[in-house]
């Protein structure tokens, strides 16, 4: 969330940026297709209150989260519209749950039976059941269990069938077997329902723009409205380009020349070969700026600057090409002067996917929302 801050490193959240994705999403579905914002882990990084609202204005019908806590802060910032947890309760916060109309995500009959117990009459709680066509982590796998499950929730008072769903394990990949095996199972679990949910949906941002079979009447949609793309292996056939939400800035708070042979940072195993500019920014690792970024570079004077030495839990030291003032901002991830580092390029230096690097980045650096 937004608030005062006393320090010279922050991410920029570009909500303009994140509108104009979402938009760009809604007019690309059907427009009958229902765009579930999926907002958890504090919006990928980005914020979630303040993603959610955007997103809501442009166009997302409801929003998804993983826990509890998250919807929870979610509707006291007076966020009105549905959600859904994807990830599992406890029995015995269902009523909690109930009280402030959010949905939850069911996968195992017994949970159904514990839940019910904790249920005072009156209170009724929406579900979603998650079927796991394929990937392996929560979900009912066969039709009798999905029966049994359908059977309990609509012979009960405190239940309602509000959705069902499952989650593709490869939408983001060009070889789409995988993936079609997924679909027709969920297609056949589908047809052993007497009822038919509100929502039923399987597609994330890779199936929803990827894949034109995978909407059903709803979507689950998160990478692609923070402007990231699912894949470098599908980016080149997606519908539209997206515009990057997370930037994240730093300023140059001490600068110093060295002479050649000093030592750079803990180990001193960096040497300085030259009289070299040093400068310090104030963003280590325990702000998500982690030690496998050493050798990587930032943007300082519009041009790219590398990392020298260890970076250390607060603080990082960059080479300059020249002396900047302190005070110089520092750009780690986008654009300053026409040069840009995506949060793809940050990804692949540390062998991961964009989605872990936003999230990565702690909640010690405060989100400045554009
Ligand atoms: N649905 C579920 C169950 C998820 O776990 C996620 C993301 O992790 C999403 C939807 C959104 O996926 P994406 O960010 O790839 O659009």
């Amino acid at each position: 969330r937004q608030q005062e801050f006393y320090r010279d490193t922050w991410a920029e959240i570009d909500l303009d940026a994140l509108y104009y994705n979402m938009k760009e999403i809604r007019n690309f579905l059907p427009s009958e297709t229902r765009i579930f914002a999926t907002v958890k882990a504090n919006g990928y990084g980005h914020g979630d209150i303040q993603t959610a609202k955007t997103v809501l204005k442009a166009g997302a019908h409801g929003l998804t989260v993983a826990f509890l806590d998250e919807a929870l802060a979610l509707r006291e910032e007076g966020v009105n519209a549905p959600i859904l947890i994807l990830g599992a309760t406890r029995p015995q916060d269902v009523p909690i749950a109930a009280d402030h109309q959010i949905s939850l995500t069911v996968y195992d009959g017994e949970w159904l039976k514990e839940a019910e117990k904790h249920l005072s009459p009156g209170k009724k709680v929406a579900l979603h059941i998650k079927c796991d066509t394929g990937m392996g982590r929560i979900g009912v796998r066969d039709e009798e269990e999905l029966k049994q499950i359908e059977d309990y929730i609509n012979n009960s008072n405190c239940f309602s069938f509000e959705g069902i769903f499952t989650h593709f394990a490869t939408a983001d990949e060009l070889d789409t077997e995988y993936y079609e095996r997924q679909l027709s199972r969920f297609k056949k679990l589908l047809q052993v329902l007497k009822t038919t949910p509100t929502y039923v949906h399987a597609a994330n941002s890779a199936a929803a723009l990827y894949h034109s079979d995978a909407t059903f009447n709803a979507t689950r949609i998160g990478i692609a409205m923070y402007g990231l793309t699912p894949s470098a292996e599908i980016e080149p056939y997606l519908p539209f380009k997206r515009r990057e939400v997370f930037s994240l800035h730093s300023k140059i708070i001490h600068v110093k020349k060295m002479h050649p042979g000093e030592k750079v940072g803990y180990g001193a195993d960096y040497t300085t070969e030259n009289e070299e500019w040093i400068a310090t920014i104030p963003i280590g690792y325990a702000d998500g700026w982690i030690r496998k970024l050493r050798g990587f570079h930032v943007l300082a004077g519009g041009e790219r600057v590398p990392i020298v030495g260890k970076i250390c839990m607060d603080q990082s030291m960059i080479k300059l090409p020249y002396y900047m003032p302190i005070g110089t901002q520092v750009t780690l991830i986008g654009e300053q002067n026409g040069q840009f580092i995506s949060v793809d390029e940050v990804a692949n230096k540390l062998d991961t996917i964009n989605y872990e690097v936003t999230c990565t980045i702690t909640n010690r650096v405060p989100r400045v929302f554009k």
